[in-house]
């Protein structure tokens, strides 16, 4: 009785020193001196491909370096580059039976520039008035071969539509440059195709990108990784509202990116890490999520015990104050171990009570989490009901940083045994895809 009195006590006093490590080291008004920088309206809602996002990384990398972060294995600083091709169609002339077809009955998506006449190994086909067009368009877009399709007039709705979406290009990841796919549809009634010919441009650009990340080496477990990140894009200049045009994006997600950056502070100033512990503020998610995706195929998912994705922990939960969520919760015991962390503290994970949306495949931790990666997202947003979301008015002013402070300070504590090496959440399902 006495000794277990003993060790109870025991376990309180050093829950407690955690929690005034925690509070020590992670002040708030550091949170708002980096969230209030990411934020302000000079970053111009950080747009991929605008200066307002490199604005952002430079300052992430100014904090980086003041935290005395190593740069990942292999990279001379912190930001891991890669790039995108962009490829836009820039002429599209088709003619059947000697008959030029006006330009707007026309949409065409390829790899590349290529020219079609009657001769070249192309198949025809015609998507009849009693044919679903949008699930031919699909079989024939998988199919591998170059298709040209003659679309009956009656499927005009998904056509314009179809057009419109391929009209505003794709970006594609470089390696994918091999794409040999050639589809052509034409608009119209055409009942006896003796000749046809297809002239195709498409220039594609380079575009540039970059992760911002750094790591903190574990002494004993060098080669177990734990990552920590937030997406550090957003929405740019948007439709004026109130004469208000920058989406400043405070909560999604330069209140995850702080948290990010804030962790990797904390952690460097405790300098006890067992495992490797890496940071990252991801570029490009709201276009795609092509920052993450880039960064998880250039670590070992094997090697990487379990990423903490913080997405928009701005505002109180739907619980209140001292809350969040995770997403996937049932996919691995991550949450249980976080939460088992928290015992005697005032701050409560959940379970992410929104499943309807999606959320676990929707952020920056979905393609580790694919691989097998115990990966979850912690967010503290109403999403249902977020009518900021997205919007010019997700800025600094509509936030509570004392909830982003706690919740930083929850995700420090919880995740201790799992940095030093004392847990390992069990891995999620693998997704092919
Ligand atoms: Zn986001």
């Amino acid at each position: 009785m006495k000794r277990y009195t003993l060790a109870l006590g025991l376990a309180l006093a050093i829950q407690s020193s955690f929690a005034q490590n925690v509070n020590k080291l992670i002040e708030e008004k550091d949170v708002e001196r980096i969230i209030k920088t990411l934020s302000a309206d000079d970053m111009q809602g950080r747009a991929t491909f605008t200066p307002g996002i490199d604005k952002a990384a430079t300052f992430i990398e100014g904090e980086f370096k003041k935290i005395g972060l190593q740069p990942l294995k292999g990279l001379n600083g912190y930001r891991q580059s890669f790039s995108m091709v962009r490829t836009e169609p820039s002429k599209m002339e088709v003619s059947i039976n000697g008959a030029p077809v006006s330009a707007d009955k026309v949409a065409v998506v390829a790899g590349s520039s290529f020219d079609w006449n009657s001769n070249s190994d192309v198949q025809v086909v015609k998507v009849g008035a009693d044919q679903n067009f949008q699930r031919e368009y699909r079989s024939y877009m998988t199919s591998g071969k170059k298709t040209l399709l003659l679309v009956d007039p009656s499927s005009e709705t998904f056509f314009k539509r179809l057009k419109d979406f391929i009209g505003r290009g794709s970006t594609t990841f470089e390696t994918s440059a091999n794409n040999t796919q050639q589809v052509a549809m034409v608009l119209g009634t055409f009942d006896d195709v003796k000749s046809f010919a297809v002239h195709y441009e498409s220039k594609p650009e380079n575009l540039p990108l970059f992760n911002v990340a750094g790591m903190i080496p574990g002494k004993s477990k060098p080669n177990e990784y734990v990552v920590f990140a937030g997406h550090y894009d957003h929405l740019g200049i948007i439709k004026a509202a109130d004469g208000d045009s920058i989406a400043n994006g405070a909560d999604d997600d330069a209140s995850g990116t702080t948290a990010m950056i804030t962790l990797a502070k904390y952690y460097k100033k405790l300098h006890n890490n067992e495992r490797t512990l890496i940071f990252v503020a991801f570029c490009a998610e709201e276009i795609g999520g092509f920052g993450s995706q880039y960064f998880s195929k250039q670590l070992n998912p094997d090697q990487t015990v379990a990423m903490f994705n913080i997405e928009m922990i701005g505002k109180p939960s739907k619980w209140g104050i001292n809350s969040a969520f995770i997403t996937g919760f049932e996919r691995s015991d991550f949450g249980e171990i976080l939460q088992r962390n928290l015992e005697g503290t005032a701050f409560k994970f959940y379970p992410d009570p929104y499943p309807q949306q999606n959320l676990f495949y929707r952020s920056d931790n979905a393609t580790l989490a694919r691989l097998g990666v115990p990966a979850h997202t912690i967010s503290t947003d109403q999403i249902d009901t977020d009518k900021f979301y997205h919007s010019v008015d997700d800025e600094l002013s509509t936030l509570d940083v004392n909830n982003i402070t706690a919740t930083i300070r929850a995700i420090a504590l919880s995740s201790r045994s799992i940095i030093s090496g004392k847990d390992t959440p069990k891995r999620v399902a693998k997704l092919e895809r």
